[in-house]
């Protein structure tokens, strides 16, 4: 499957949530969940809506993970076996690894406004981990890791848009931020109430364990 290059916002809106996918635009007015909260397409408003149970929901609550974190059907799989394969709640060790994703880490630290913009700074080479340059989104972070701006891109322009949109959000508990440094330094790992995300994680447990 190829990766989703359309429209993001569609997605929030065939949810029914916001998955803040678009950074600032998702904490404002503009955000078309506030203004347009149906369906996408044509006939999307018109549509009675029905409601989802059962494994329908199940499916949901998969496809809202995946588009939060852009992840591939395959990869997020991959995170469901690695974690029923740990001892403690695979719900939450699920979680775990999609938060300590490099990419996500980028857009904890307040590096990007938004996932998917995370996802290119570390892709562009502009992410240092313990050093050295790391330029794979799904690079898994662990504690005592510690990720900077290289010094060559600390001049980027969404650096600084970057860092006063993180200045307003709220703070992540596992990670010591240096906002001014630009750099920051895993601490702990995150656990499920640091993870303010619109996911029941139990559904899609219970979806991949049928
Ligand atoms: Fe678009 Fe963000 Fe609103 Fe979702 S939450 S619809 S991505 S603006």
């Amino acid at each position: 499957m190829a990766r989703y290059t359309g429209a993001v916002c569609r997605l929030c809106r065939r949810d029914g949530t916001k998955l803040f996918l678009k950074g600032a635009k998702c904490f404002t007015e503009k955000c078309p969940i506030e203004k347009r909260n149906f369906p996408p397409g044509q006939h999307g408003q018109s549509r009675k809506v029905k409601k989802v149970v059962g494994y329908g929901l199940q499916l949901r609550e998969k496809q809202k993970a995946k588009r939060i974190y852009f992840t591939l059907e395959t990869q997020f799989r991959a995170y469901y076996q690695k974690a029923s394969n740990k001892t403690g709640v695979t719900g939450e060790l699920l979680l775990q690894q999609l938060e300590t994703r490099l990419d996500n880490v980028v857009y904890r630290l307040g590096f990007a406004m938004s996932r998917r913009q995370a996802r290119q700074v570390v892709r562009h080479g502009h992410i240092q981990v313990n050093g050295r340059k790391v330029n794979i989104p799904s690079f898994q972070c662990k504690v005592g890791d510690e990720i900077a701006i290289r010094e060559g891109s600390k001049a980027l322009a969404i650096l600084e848009e970057s860092k006063n949109f993180a200045s307003g959000q709220s703070s992540v508990p596992w990670l010591d931020i240096n906002r001014e440094g630009l750099s920051g330094k895993v601490v702990a790992l995150p656990a499920r109430a640091d993870i303010q995300l619109p996911v029941n994680e139990q559904l899609i447990v219970e979806l991949y364990s049928k």
